[in-house]
């Protein structure tokens, strides 16, 4: 739909902005929220394009997940060591930052720990996870204070039903939230902190002048503001076509409830390319991605056949073997990633700042990301 601005639009909803934050994620919603902590008088607005946000803070599957051990071992093949504890202690910080936020109530923050499952052709993989296990141990328990994050408990896997499973690492750090609430109540604070939030703000480029930022959008009409911070995330390189950001879509499913459940927890499969947890006596499964990675490149939403079938087996034989669990319903969301598994906080003209490319991190580490972006925009 193509119009100009009315002068009522301009002269009030639109008038006296002096930050813009682009995208109202877990990120863009963090930094408005900081930037009117840190300066009360701040006119602040978020610009999102969707009725909700659309991208991966109200699609994603809430694990408030720090590192799993295969996943710092990947890690550390292409980051330092350094690098690699450096990014653990900012999704735990981040997380901790969340929590202090919101309220552990309103986002249903439980930490019922995270497990990563090891089937018997996994057994090499495995034997590395526990050769490094007390240097984990001992590094990342000076970050999150728990004496022993990682342990073996075997002894779990007849309890929770799996089959093919034969090894079980718990991180006994992890938590997870109900993404739904945790959106509404940042929007919610955000709200009560004064930010104006503008829905279907669908922005397709940004100039950056001396006198401040030109946002154009795909109805035809440009808004010119000071400041803007882009909180974006998959879909930065729409906006600024330089960033080195991969969109990567992930496709999630959710039973119907499931008498009897004996899932509780978050649960990391195959290297962590599935993940699935408990949520409201329900099964929430995702992932997949490594099964059709080129086609998966996109910020476009559609559903993949090949991956939901893998999904639907996984669910069947391995998760829930011999049960008769039924598919509510389908989704998919859009990642941000990039070379190495680190977020772009950065000013890349003289008033645009970006805060993206979160990969699976958002949940515990957004809040920091946000918070880190709106102090380099001021
Ligand atoms: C299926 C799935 C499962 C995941 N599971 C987990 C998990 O368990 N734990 C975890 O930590 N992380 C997980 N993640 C990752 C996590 O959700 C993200 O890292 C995090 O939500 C990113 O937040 P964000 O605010 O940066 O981006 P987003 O939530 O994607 O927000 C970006 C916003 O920008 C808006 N936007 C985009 N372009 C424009 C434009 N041109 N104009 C205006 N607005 C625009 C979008 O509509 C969107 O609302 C998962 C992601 C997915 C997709």
């Amino acid at each position: 739909m193509q119009y100009t601005l009315s002068y009522w639009e301009r002269e009030t909803f639109y008038r006296d902005i002096d930050v813009a934050v682009i995208g109202s994620g877990i990120v863009g919603l963090a930094a408005a929220i900081h930037l009117k902590t840190l300066d009360p008088k701040l006119r602040v607005a978020v610009l999102e394009r969707g009725i909700l946000p659309v991208g991966a803070s109200t699609r994603n599957a809430g694990f408030s997940c720090f590192g799993s051990m295969t996943e710092l071992l990947d890690d550390l093949t292409h980051m330092s060591e350094d690098e690699v504890l450096g990014i653990v202690e900012k999704r735990w910080t981040g997380l901790q930052r969340l929590r202090a936020l919101t309220g552990d109530a309103h986002i249903e923050y439980k930490g019922l720990g995270g497990y990563e499952m090891f089937t018997s052709e996994e057994e090499g993989i495995f034997q590395k996870c526990l050769d490094h296990m007390p240097d984990f141990n001992r590094k990342i328990g000076k970050i999150t204070g728990h004496p022993e994050v990682y342990r073996v408990v075997d002894e779990r896997i007849p309890a929770f039903g799996f089959h093919h499973v034969k090894r079980l690492i718990l991180n006994q750090a992890e938590g997870q939230v109900h993404t739904g609430k945790l959106m509404q109540t940042l929007l919610a604070k955000a709200v009560d902190a004064g930010v104006r939030i503008f829905n279907g703000f669908d922005i397709k480029h940004l100039e950056d002048h001396s006198q401040g930022v030109d946002i154009e959008t795909t109805a035809g009409w440009t808004l010119r503001v000071p400041k803007v911070l882009v909180a974006v995330n998959g879909f930065a390189r729409n906006l600024l076509p330089a960033l080195d950001v991969q969109p990567a879509r992930n496709q999630v499913l959710i039973t119907h409830p499931i008498p009897g459940l004996r899932v509780e927890g978050c649960f990391h499969y195959d290297r962590g390319y599935f993940y699935f947890r408990n949520i409201d006596g329900r099964i929430l499964l995702g992932g997949g991605r490594h099964l059709d990675l080129e086609t998966e490149k996109t910020d476009n939403f559609d559903a993949n056949p090949r991956i939901r079938e893998a999904l639907t087996d996984l669910l069947h034989t391995v998760i829930c073997p011999g049960q008769p669990v039924e598919i509510d319903t389908w989704w998919t969301g859009i990642l941000g990633l990039g070379p190495v598994k680190k977020p772009i906080i950065r000013q890349v003209s003289p008033n645009v700042t970006v805060a993206v490319r979160l990969s699976g991190m958002g949940v515990a580490i957004g809040t920091l990301v946000g918070q880190e972006g709106a102090e380099m925009l001021l």
